[in-house]
């Protein structure tokens, strides 16, 4: 209810405290070298399927754990006891559901050290991103939480001018689908699962192939926090193989997806052309996200936000800034400013605590980068790549990259990775800068630099993006602060860790008595 005050966000850790970081340390040097498992989740039970090692994308010698794939049979065993055990979780109503929630946000947090050492080993996370992640798993869960107990427990009632009783409730739609992607294997896997559950769906959870191992490890604390097993399924194994057979299916009533555009397109495309009901997709998909820096800019802040923005989780996040419009009295010295930044920053084991950026997620990714850069060596004009006796090459590194362009339709696509790119514009030119970013058809995130209030306002009122952040950096939405999500090709926009979230996982049901 309104009168209720809202949970505090989850508690975070501060490295640079000593007691906090040997805290860490200390739990996570236990685990190097525990293994884990992880494999389909049916009814509570490991499925059988296709083995396969996992190894860590920061040392390709060091194998975290063992997995199992998917294969049709457990797809349709997933389904099948879904549809089975969905009435009765919706009819359990939200606050039962919500009070799961928040079991399952403690239970998050009593495995925080461990969550945050596997996430560095599997995904390659440092453990600064570590701790921001399982932060905002813990707040997705209460958030979400709290959410239900708003919209799903008492229904709305309207007044009619006849006397009639008429009733507005939310229900869950079925089975929900969550595609979840391995940026960030933690939070954006939980976030989607908590809203669908708590909205009263079923849940199959289909983890990005990378990252499986936290996403069983969380299923466990999921039952245990009291989903019951034959609401939760978890599915892992090349999402192009899963997904055909998942998402033909009529017997799915809605699908989550946060990952590439050209993947949202596939699995729209399939919805489309299934039998049986039409379902709603959640997308949350990439960004050609651009920073507008004027004359006005603090030199000192801007490029501490723009390396933040640019090159923490090694630019994986579809938040990451792609672009920066630099104004031309600015652009040398900020230039200078920044590579000397990037000189600094320190690739290594994400596990270590001086570590500032760990691996990309793999091999393939790497090779995009690489290609990306070859082609910028061709077409646009490099200004920094980082020292090639300072990457390591024990797993999938690549340091930081700056590229100079000449305008935004010189990059078709998102890149995802730490390369910057770096276009100049005159004084007079904002117009112009808009126009590019809203061509490109992105929408997510935008960074504005600037003392002039009047810019801000202007940028903010003129971009269609989901989300802009003015004189900081523009990753890091913090739940229930920063709703997250955005437009176009960006995604379908609900905001993620937002009031009205839930909602979109659930259906309207009217009820109507002429008494
Ligand atoms: N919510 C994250 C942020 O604001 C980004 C999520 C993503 O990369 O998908 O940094």
């Amino acid at each position: 209810s309104q009168s209720e005050m809202p949970r505090p966000n989850a508690p975070g850790f501060n490295l640079e405290h000593i007691e906090h970081s040997n805290w860490l340390l200390e739990k996570t040097n236990l685990l190097v070298e525990k293994q884990y498992e992880a494999a389909p989740i049916i009814n509570g039970e490991f499925a059988e399927g296709t083995a396969r090692k996992l190894v860590s994308p920061a040392n390709t010698s060091i194998v975290v754990g063992d997995v199992i794939d998917a294969d049709a049979h457990t797809i349709d065993a997933a389904l099948t006891s879904a549809c089975k055990a969905q009435a009765a979780w919706n009819n359990l109503g939200g606050e039962r559901r919500a009070l799961i929630l928040n079991k399952m946000g403690e239970l998050i947090e009593a495995n925080y050290a461990e969550l945050i050492s596997l996430l560095s080993r599997e995904a390659g996370r440092t453990l600064n991103d570590g701790i921001s992640e399982v932060r905002e798993a813990i707040d997705f869960c209460h958030y979400y939480a709290a959410s239900a107990r708003q919209h799903f427990v008492v229904p709305s009632s309207l007044t009619g001018p006849t006397g009639e009783v008429n009733e507005l409730s939310l229900h869950g739609r079925g089975v929900f689908v969550c595609i979840s992607p391995w940026n960030f294997p933690l939070a954006i896997f939980v976030g989607q699962v908590a809203a669908a559950l708590v909205a009263g769906n079923a849940v199959i959870a289909k983890p990005a192939e990378q990252t499986p191992l936290v996403a069983a490890f969380t299923v466990a604390l999921m039952h245990q926090a009291g989903v019951p097993k034959e609401v939760l399924h978890l599915l892992i194994g090349d999402g192009a193989a899963i997904g055909k057979h998942l998402l033909s299916d009529s017997r799915i009533g809605g699908v989550a997806f946060t990952g590439s555009t050209e993947t949202a397109r596939l699995i729209n495309l399939q919805l489309a052309q299934k039998p049986g009901p039409i379902v709603p997709f959640i997308a949350e998909t990439g960004g050609l996200n651009a920073m507008i820096a004027c004359s006005s800019a603090l030199p000192e802040q801007l490029v501490d936000d723009v390396v933040t923005s640019a090159f923490l989780s090694a630019g994986q996040r579809c938040s990451a800034l792609r672009v920066l419009f630099l104004q031309q009295d600015i652009a040398d010295r900020t230039l200078e400013l920044l590579t000397g930044a990037c000189d600094e920053l320190r690739l290594g084991n994400p596990w270590e605590l001086n570590t500032d950026m760990g691996p990309v997620i793999d091999q393939d990714a790497l090779t995009l980068l690489t290609d990306h850069m070859a082609r910028m060596e061709q077409e646009a004009k490099v200004l920094y790549r980082y020292p090639t006796e300072k990457v390591p090459t024990e797993g999938s590194f690549f340091g930081p990259h700056i590229v100079e362009l000449k305008e935004l339709a010189q990059l078709e696509r998102e890149v995802f990775g730490p390369v910057l790119h770096v276009i100049r514009y005159k004084t007079g030119e904002l117009d112009k800068v808009l126009a590019q970013i809203n061509a490109s058809g992105y929408g997510l995130t935008l960074g504005v630099h600037s003392r002039v209030e009047a810019t801000a306002k202007k940028v903010f009122r003129e971009a269609r993006v989901g989300n802009t952040y003015i004189n900081r950096n523009m990753v890091g939405a913090v739940v229930g602060v920063n709703p997250f999500g955005g437009q176009g090709l960006s995604g379908t926009g609900p905001k993620a860790g937002g009031p009205l979230y839930v909602r979109r996982f659930a259906t309207e049901r009217t009820y109507t008595n002429n008494v």
